[in-house]
């Protein structure tokens, strides 16, 4: 018996890879064919998969064959041009393919120690993405899972500052006995910003609410005045709904005024800073002093990827640098140092890939190009006499039928054609249907084919 435990020769270990490398190309090539959404079929298939856990192994190309028969056909085609869903990006060939050498590296990207070569990466990409997105040079940060982890470790370093700056060391007492810290959020902030309250203990629902205007962005008039109590603001580039943005100027001089933190919500909005036309639209956000983006989203690398960036270099290491006598400190910048997480996967790789294959030029053309398709798609749509809702000023679209009724029956009937997919939202107490435009695959011809397939249920619908 050939035990699976010993190594594989290294001729099966590269037919094995050759092999995924078919696979995967002959699954991306297949993409433009295939509905959106998987069969209910191929989803029932997924049972296959499963079953009780075998006594015995099988051979990694067995294991990977009933993979790719299994699950490819059950995926959702994000990585093709025609999915508009929640803000999705797909990922560019040169990341995924730097995502695979990388896998195949398998670094800890925790300690510079630990990968010379992945920490020096990671932060190199951070510097490049800290300079694409016209943050302030010498700003700290940290790649994470996603925007998620990005606020509540952005939010972590403002909380633990502005207790310090009051005399409290969250660090060492947690929050007992800390002063009351005040909290102004958005009214159209995103439902993470409430899980990073919640998270850190600062609480979901003790927020002061700041009011937004029909696109969600922060009325910058008539705001509460503030005191040198420890505050945070949090403020938001880019609704999910709308992908308006509040107005940063005034919005981060109110604050800083009274000695507040201004943390930014950009998980996709803050690329808007890279664009050559809509950059106008995050105009005065470099003021802040900590900012949440994605990676995964709209610089389109594979999942996972967000980064939390903090223009104090120190206030990141002050909240989660944790002095344990096996770390060495070298000279080298380590990850873990810096962020949530201690083992991570070499998420800077894919980031520096993009960077280095798009350059300047290259991220302001996907960000413009995404932009233009959305004015695009918003254009089509109502020549079909949909409403669209909003002023289409980023990549988002949210449009609706007659009533929410017509709408819900229109979204299901998109969704079941298969063309391309998009989601429901509700704005302002409507039903509504939220397309987005985030991916680097997605061409005039895929709004087009869209709109062709939005034509010809409606018609069905009516
Ligand atoms: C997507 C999104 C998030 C959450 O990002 P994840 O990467 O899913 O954690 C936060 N805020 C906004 C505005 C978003 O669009």
């Amino acid at each position: 018996m050939r035990g699976i435990w010993h190594s594989e020769p290294m001729t099966d270990t590269a037919d094995l890879l050759r092999d995924a490398a078919e696979r995967a190309t002959r699954y991306l090539a297949a993409l433009e064919e295939r509905p959106v959404t998987p069969s209910a079929a191929a989803v029932a298939a997924l049972v296959d998969l499963g079953g009780a856990l075998a006594d015995q192994g099988s051979p990694a190309a067995e294991t990977l064959a009933l993979l790719d028969r299994c699950g490819s056909p059950a995926t959702v085609a994000t990585a093709g041009g025609r999915y508009f869903g929640f803000v999705t990006g797909g990922a560019l060939p040169a990341t995924v393919a730097a995502g695979w050498l990388a896998q195949a590296w398998d670094q800890n990207t925790a300690l510079g120690v630990m990968s010379p070569a992945t920490t020096t990466l990671d932060a190199l990409a951070l510097r490049w993405l800290v300079d694409v997105l016209g943050l302030p040079e010498g700003s700290g940060g940290a790649f994470v899972t996603g925007a998620t982890m990005a606020n509540i470790s952005g939010l972590t370093a403002a909380r633990n500052r502005q207790l310090a700056l009051a005399g409290h060391d969250v660090d060492h007492d947690g929050l007992f006995g800390a002063p009351p810290l005040r909290v102004l959020v958005g009214g159209a902030a995103h439902a993470s910003i409430f899980k990073a309250l919640s998270v850190i203990g600062l609480g979901r629902s003790r927020v002061e609410v700041l009011p937004a205007d029909e696109q969600g962005r922060v009325v910058a008039d008539d705001l509460p005045a503030l005191d040198r109590r420890p505050t945070i603001v949090c403020l938001q580039a880019g609704n999910v709904n709308t992908g308006a943005s509040d107005p940063f100027e005034p919005l981060v001089a109110w604050a800083h005024e009274a000695g507040a933190w201004v943390h930014i919500d950009g998980a996709f909005g803050l690329w808007a800073a890279a664009s050559r036309s809509r950059a106008s639209q995050v105009q005065g956000v470099a003021a802040a002093d900590s900012w949440a983006t994605d990676a995964h989203k709209w610089l389109n690398v594979p999942y996972d990827c967000g980064a939390v960036v903090v223009a104090d270099p120190t206030a990141l290491p002050a909240a989660f640098d944790q002095q344990v006598s096996y770390l060495p400190v070298g000279d080298e910048r380590d990850p873990a140092r810096h962020g949530p997480e201690f083992s991570q996967r070499a998420r800077g790789v894919e980031v520096w890939a993009a960077l280095h294959h798009l350059g300047r030029s290259g991220v302001a053309d996907l960000v413009d190009r995404c932009c233009d398709l959305a004015v695009r798609a918003a254009a089509g749509l109502r020549a079909l006499g949909l409403e669209v809702h909003n002023e289409v000023v980023l990549n988002q679209v949210v449009f609706s039928a007659a009533d929410d009724e017509a709408t819900a029956e229109l979204l299901g009937a998109i969704q079941a054609e298969g063309t391309a997919w998009m989601g429901p939202t509700t704005w302002r107490g409507r039903a509504c249907v939220r397309l987005s435009v985030s991916s680097w695959a997605t061409t005039e011809a895929d709004i087009d084919a869209t709109l062709a397939a939005i034509e010809r249920v409606s018609a069905r619908v009516e």
